[in-house]
């Protein structure tokens, strides 16, 4: 493989611009950039989807799709959101335009970049299911063909490293900010590297991941944005209270 340098990953941008804003400077303070891979759910919940869009595509983003993607795009129903959620996916789809749509309809479910596979969900069920339990975590190992996958959705920074002697065949940690996950490609992993735009691990800082490739290590970084400020949006733009609340407490 080429070597890439820096790469940030990012997931579940949810149209927050000022955590993504805040996640760029503080990736970029630690060094060139030299590619931005992100896993889908670049809007949904948050007020400003076509500036983060803009945002994304102006850095040459590679982008996968997310279930809030084609939600705001109508091509999956909302009615396995929660309330809050579908309201904010109608909203969403009001505010874009249809060349942003036919964008977000061309982004892929899965994309192998290197060692490395990723997907929104599992590669299981891409779009909708949730990395949480051994079960899933096992289901798509079965299925990931690189050492490593990058996968988001749940918003919770996270390690699943295969382990085929245990009976579960796989452990699962949560990745606290800083650590260090070393890449050895005789064991399997999965990393997921947080949510950018609405963090849901009761640490309310926006979550990333740096790979470095002449380290070979994945790092999750936590940053603090102006949470406030994309309230205020929040609230102008009528969306659920529910949703403006959780992101102080990252829930
Ligand atoms: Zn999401």
């Amino acid at each position: 493989m080429e070597e890439m340098g820096r790469v940030l990953i990012l997931s579940d941008v949810h149209a927050n611009l000022a955590a993504l804003e805040a996640v760029l400077s503080h990736a970029e303070a630690g060094g060139p950039i030299e590619e931005i891979w992100c896993l889908g759910d670049m809007v949904g919940y948050g007020p400003q989807p076509r500036e983060c869009l803009a945002r994304l595509r102006e850095l040459g983003a590679i982008c996968l799709v997310g279930n809030h993607d084609l939600a705001a795009i109508g091509q999956i129903s909302t009615q396995d959101f929660n309330p809050a959620a579908a309201a904010a996916a109608r909203w969403t789809q009001s505010q874009l335009t249809s060349e942003e749509k036919e964008y977000l309809s061309s982004l892929e479910e899965v994309i192998v970049k290197g060692p490395f596979t990723m997907v929104h969900g599992t590669l299981r069920w891409p779009i909708w299911e949730y990395l949480y339990s051994h079960e899933a975590a096992r289901a798509h190992l079965e299925r990931q063909k690189t050492p490593f996958s990058l996968v988001g959705h749940t918003h919770i920074p996270m390690l699943v490293v295969e382990e085929p002697n245990l009976p579960e065949g796989c452990q699962l940690f949560y990745l606290p900010d800083g650590l260090n996950v070393t890449l050895e490609s005789f064991r399997r992993l999965v990393i997921n590297p947080g949510g950018v735009g609405q963090p849901r691990d009761g640490d309310p800082r926006a979550s990333y991941a740096i790979y470095d490739s002449e380290r070979g290590t994945v790092t999750v970084h936590r940053v603090e944005y102006d949470i406030a400020r994309t309230q205020r949006l929040m609230a102008q733009a009528g969306l659920p209270r529910w949703l403006i609340e959780r992101l102080s407490v990252g829930r």
